[in-house]
């Protein structure tokens, strides 16, 4: 069987991918090497980025109820307050990314996707039609085929390694672990829930239930005895001891322990012909501030409607080009920002004084805004699309905006549900339909009263980009930018 997109990992960046390939009407493929269901993830927030695009296709409302809303966000373990930032989400969300990937899975099948497990990638050939995978899958080899493959295997992917495709950067001298540990209650360890910042690390204990605990320590310039060999109770004693000074206070015993380690890398290219890279098999980077998975999972949700377009025949190979062009510079601000955070979180090496600064420099309300938007995804803008005379918010999400329609209000997130495009018509005699009628099938017109500080025309593609914003005279823009993003017109 030919299938049409086949990705490699269900992690939680090939699961939103299924998720958005299934809503534009392309069941994927997703084969996974785990047996289990990856409860070992060991993410603990999701930051308003993630909180936004979940939320833009209806999957926030069943996190809801698995996590909470932590009224901070932070740069290097510098508190920030995201309230004042106007238009986002004014929380990071508290949530163990296993949770988010049973969700996503979910949703993902829901919609018409299919997952297999155990099933382990282990050979790639692609040719002018499709690509060969070789799938080790219970003792034996079978050769499955896709038009597209989509490695999101993670930092070690083999999908990027079988494609040829390089990943510079370097590996930090790191010593982290990370785990669960069962705990009763009134246990010691649930007083020291936060994040501690020491002179060599961290110490962050974070809750994963009401009786589950996740620990995780972090140890710059310096490296484990036996990288290979299993966590044990002891070892994460030993550490925390090392960094804090203080025992591990707790009775609790560990459900999990496991090695963590720390590079910054990003792949020369997220596409090889057929073969494109998401989430950590395009970047790696520091965890931190929740950006790894918000970068990650945007790649899904731009990657998907295009990939989609193209495999139902609306779009032209040149739409697949424009994944690359947008997504690599977010990836590469990522792994700049997040090294510029590990600088700060060394403070025994001489950084103490910058951080005092910088924590000073943050009851700035422009500078706490600024870095509130940075590590919130929220700042990015694709100057691809936005061109050299664009309007500010082509290029960008919407801020957070309530309509009021003749339906009722209804918020933009709500609009982006169908995975379609939609054209806001803000415009007093409401006369922007026409410019978009032959592409009706994809675009959704909605008319609603003007908003301040938006024009009377915005056009969003499915990922919720802003396309096209302007004046309602500006058809001759609209059309283009309609012809542009959304293919041919029906017929
Ligand atoms: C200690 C720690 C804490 C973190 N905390 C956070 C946090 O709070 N917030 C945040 O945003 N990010 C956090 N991160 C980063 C986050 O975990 C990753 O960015 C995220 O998991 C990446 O998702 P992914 O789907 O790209 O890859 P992964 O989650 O790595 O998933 C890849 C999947 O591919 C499968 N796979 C691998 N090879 C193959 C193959 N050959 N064939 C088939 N399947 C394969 C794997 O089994 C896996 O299921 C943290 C990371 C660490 C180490």
């Amino acid at each position: 069987m030919n299938h049409p997109v086949v990705v490699a990992g269900a992690g939680p960046v090939g699961l939103m991918l299924a998720a958005e390939l299934a809503l534009a009407g392309v069941p994927a493929l997703v084969l996974e090497r785990q047996t289990g269901a990856g409860e070992e993830a060991p993410g603990m927030a999701i930051n308003s980025a993630v909180v936004e695009l979940l939320a833009q296709r209806g999957i926030m409302d069943g996190l809801l109820g698995d996590g909470m809303e932590f009224p901070r966000a932070h740069f290097a373990h510098i508190w920030l307050d995201p309230a004042t930032l106007a238009g986002a989400h004014p929380y990071t969300f508290l949530v163990p990314h296993q949770r988010v990937r049973q969700r996503l899975e979910e949703h993902a099948t829901k919609a018409g996707a299919r997952v297999r497990r155990g099933a382990e990638v282990v050979g790639l050939r692609q040719d002018a039609g499709g690509v060969e995978l070789d799938v080790r899958q219970g003792g034996g080899t079978e050769v499955i085929r896709a038009a597209y493959v989509v490695g999101c295997d993670g930092a070690h992917s083999a999908v990027r390694d079988l494609a040829g495709i390089g990943f510079p950067g370097a590996d930090e001298v790191f010593h982290g672990l990370v785990g669960d540990l069962d705990v009763e209650p009134g246990d010691p360890l649930c007083d020291q829930l936060g994040v501690h910042q020491h002179d060599d690390g961290f110490f962050t204990v974070g809750p994963v239930s009401q009786s589950v605990l996740r620990v995780t320590t972090g140890e710059f310039d310096a490296a484990p005895d036996d990288p290979a060999a299993p966590v044990t109770r002891a070892e994460l004693a030993a550490h925390v001891r090392r960094l804090t000074g203080a025992e591990l206070a707790t009775r609790g015993a560990p459900r999990w322990l496991s090695r963590w380690t720390a590079a910054t890398r990003q792949a020369e290219r997220y596409r090889q012909g057929r073969v494109f890279l998401a989430g950590d098999a395009a970047h790696v980077h520091f965890p931190l501030g929740g950006q790894a998975l918000s970068t990650g999972i945007e790649d899904a949700v731009d990657l998907g409607w295009k990939l989609a377009a193209r495999v139902r025949g609306r779009a032209r190979d040149e739409l697949l080009d424009t994944y690359h062009q947008e997504r690599h510079p977010v990836g590469a601000r990522a792994c700049a920002t997040t090294r510029a955070q590990m600088a700060l979180l060394r403070p025994g090496g001489g950084t103490g004084p910058l951080r005092q600064l910088l924590t000073e420099l943050v009851r700035l309300g422009e500078v706490n805004d600024h870095l509130v938007a940075l590590v919130g995804g929220l700042d990015i803008r694709y100057p691809s699309l936005a061109g050299e005379d664009g309007h500010a918010l082509v290029g960008r999400r919407l801020p957070r905006t309530e309509l009021v329609t003749g339906r009722g209000p209804v918020t933009v997130g709500e609009l982006l549900h169908s995975g379609h495009g939609v054209l806001l018509d803000l415009s007093p005699g409401g006369g922007l339909r026409e410019p978009v009628a032959g592409r009706c099938e994809w675009i959704d017109v909605v008319a609603a009263e003007p908003v301040e500080g938006l024009p009377e025309g915005v056009l969003l593609r499915p990922d919720g980009r802003v396309a096209w914003a302007g004046a309602a005279s500006d058809r001759a823009g609209l059309t283009a930018a309609a012809a542009r993003w959304f293919g041919p017109e029906c017929d």
